[in-house]
């Protein structure tokens, strides 16, 4: 007697993912740094990158033709400092700057005003409650509240009430932390942008991420076709997931596969969005 296998993931809950095909030489890759290829820290500047993945970077980026960037919600110069040797194309404070992969960078000038009024409110904040971090990125201006999570419902009030509907700028909740940042530009313009561009036009585009403004980076690759992959649990719009780093930095530094013959099927799993 033959038993009829069950279907594929329908005993399991609606956010489980598979984890992502091999990486192939047609992929433009695009890759968040915080939670997805380094662990968090206590402040952004104690996290650390693998070396053994800072030392393959540049022989993955020849592999895929040079399309790899990173795309950020830390400053470019914040995170350069965790590659140290390397310049590598790069979106930084959500999308609010990008460094090409000529090495020219692009900037979107922050709503002046706006800033102004939400720095002062932030650094309030961290004066009343010391164990805040503010993190003063150029455009983007983050609170970290690591230290005192209890405070976090207080401190998403204080930011609303603040914001206002012509602002410009739109809060972004983060893993402890809370951040404004200006609304027209976020991971997934960046990935647009990136995609318009050679060496990344015309590439399948890829895109790991851990955190909720990833999210808007996975709605723009996946409206280009590409393959999106959440880092760790937590509801997502992606299609695939590994569980942590370290599964993102094994998965990264396994053999690329070839692109497959141009006409022949290829097989991608798509699960109900959770
Ligand atoms: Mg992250």
């Amino acid at each position: 007697m033959s038993i009829a296998p069950a279907p594929e993931h329908a005993d399991q809950p609606r956010f489980v993912r598979p984890p992502p095909p091999a990486l192939r030489h047609d992929c433009a890759l695009f890759l968040d740094i915080d939670g997805t290829l380094a662990e968090l820290a206590s402040v952004p500047e104690a996290v650390r990158v693998d070396q053994e993945l800072v030392r393959s970077l540049p022989r993955i980026m020849r592999d895929l033709g040079g399309a790899l960037a990173l795309v950020t919600g830390r400053a470019i110069t914040s995170a350069d400092r965790l590659f140290p040797g390397l310049t590598l194309p790069m979106a930084g404070q959500h999308g609010c700057e990008r460094r090409d992969a000529a090495g020219s960078i692009h900037l979107h000038a922050p709503h002046r005003k706006t800033q102004a009024r939400l720095r002062k409110l932030l650094r309030r904040l961290a004066r009343r409650h010391p164990q805040l971090l503010l993190e003063d990125k150029g455009a983007a201006l983050a609170l970290h509240y690591r230290a005192i999570p209890d405070l976090a419902p207080q401190l998403y009030r204080a930011v609303r009430r603040s914001l206002r509907e012509d602002d410009g700028y739109s809060l972004q909740p983060g893993k402890l932390l809370i951040e404004v940042k200006p609304h027209e530009f976020d991971k997934g313009t960046a990935i647009n942008d990136f995609m318009a561009e050679t060496p990344f036009a015309g590439r399948l585009p890829v895109f790991i991420g851990d955190d909720l403004t990833d999210e808007d980076g996975f709605a723009s690759v996946e409206r280009l076709g590409g393959w999106t992959v959440k880092v760790g649990g937590g509801r997502t719009r992606a299609q695939y997931r590994l569980p942590d780093v370290g599964a993102v930095i094994r998965w990264l530094l396994a053999p690329i596969h070839d692109a497959p013959a141009r006409g022949s099927a290829t097989s991608v799993t798509t699960l109900p969005r959770s």
